[in-house]
């Protein structure tokens, strides 16, 4: 069977917004999305990004059924010069009645004062203005795993999974009991953080290590459902300590790489980004 296609569309950018130092809020619209629905709060788009910063060249949808395999193939055969960088994000908020997706960028970079400047996404974002326009395909599920009514929720991530963790904690039951810890490089890149649920947030400032930081995190009594995402090698550490140290079950840890130091998107996945992809398909349940 195959994955029918997502609709793509171009966003034009309605808002732009200083988060913190380190984070803009960018909202699109279009009027595509009037009367889309969210799919999960860390659902992701695929963003599509201009090499000149004007209009995305982006291949039509196949007509042959092959759907996004196909889709993604007619994409890489546009020529390097001209392909859109692809990159992934989540949708802070997808406002379905008025047409907008709000999306919260990292402006990642060396320490100092040129946040932003070392990716074509981070960079896009760092400078965007009303009436930029980027390609948005999605939005799609991101996690393979959903809570089944776990009375205590752990959410884990840096500043890349903040939108999704944001975005989970306001849609938590009251009855619940969520702790979050999230890691950020300062005291100014702390957003404030609500939740019908009891929340409890433990920020962790850079080079404080996120690991260490969980691992000394105690947590309410009762099942967790815990969910980790980030750079890929911390979320490796973090699910380890969860699985191996404190017991919880694999079905449990839902986790995700969301960017790998040294490497960009455009890099092909390597040998552990492998194992752990095939390690979580032989888990889930079939
Ligand atoms: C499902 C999913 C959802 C995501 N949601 C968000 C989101 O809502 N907001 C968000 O900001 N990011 C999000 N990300 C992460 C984002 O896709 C990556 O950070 C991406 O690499 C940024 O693209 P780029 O073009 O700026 O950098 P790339 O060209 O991919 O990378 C260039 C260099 O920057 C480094 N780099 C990349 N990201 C970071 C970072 N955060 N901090 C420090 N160095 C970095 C890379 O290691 C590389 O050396 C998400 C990723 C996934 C998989």
């Amino acid at each position: 069977m195959t994955q029918p296609l997502p609709p793509y569309v171009l966003g034009r950018v309605a808002g732009v917004e200083p988060l913190t130092p380190r984070m803009r809020r960018i909202t699109l619209e279009s009027d595509d999305w009037q009367g889309a629905a969210s799919l999960a709060p860390d659902q992701q788009v695929k963003l599509f990004i201009a090499r000149d910063g004007g209009t995305p060249e982006i291949p039509g949808a196949p007509e042959d059924g092959s759907g996004v395999a196909g889709w993604y193939s007619r994409y890489l055969a546009v020529p390097e010069e001209r392909r859109p960088w692809m990159r992934t994000y989540t949708p802070r908020v997808l406002d379905g009645e008025r047409g907008r997706m709000v999306i919260d960028f990292v402006l990642h970079g060396p320490d100092g004062a040129d946040h932003g400047e070392t990716g074509p996404a981070s960079r896009w974002a760092a400078s965007a203005a009303i009436g930029d326009v980027v390609g948005v395909l999605g939005p799609a599920l991101a996690g393979y795993r959903t809570p089944s009514g776990q009375p205590v929720r752990l959410l884990v991530g840096d500043e890349t999974a903040l939108p999704a963790i944001g975005a989970t904690l306001e849609q938590l039951p009251a009855d619940v009991q969520a702790v979050a810890v999230i890691e950020v490089a300062d005291a100014a890149e702390e957003q404030a953080l609500t939740s019908p649920a009891e929340l409890t947030v433990h920020w962790v400032h850079r080079p404080a290590s996120l690991l260490e930081a969980v691992r000394s995190v105690s947590l309410p009594e009762g099942e967790v459902f815990a969910w980790v995402a980030g750079e890929a090698s911390a979320v490796r550490a973090v699910r380890r300590h969860l699985v191996g140290e404190r017991g919880l079950d694999k079905r449990v840890v839902a986790f995700t790489g969301y960017w790998r130091r040294d490497l960009t998107q455009d890099d092909a996945p390597t040998e552990q980004d492998v194992a752990d992809a095939t390690e979580l398909m032989a888990e889930l349940p079939s």
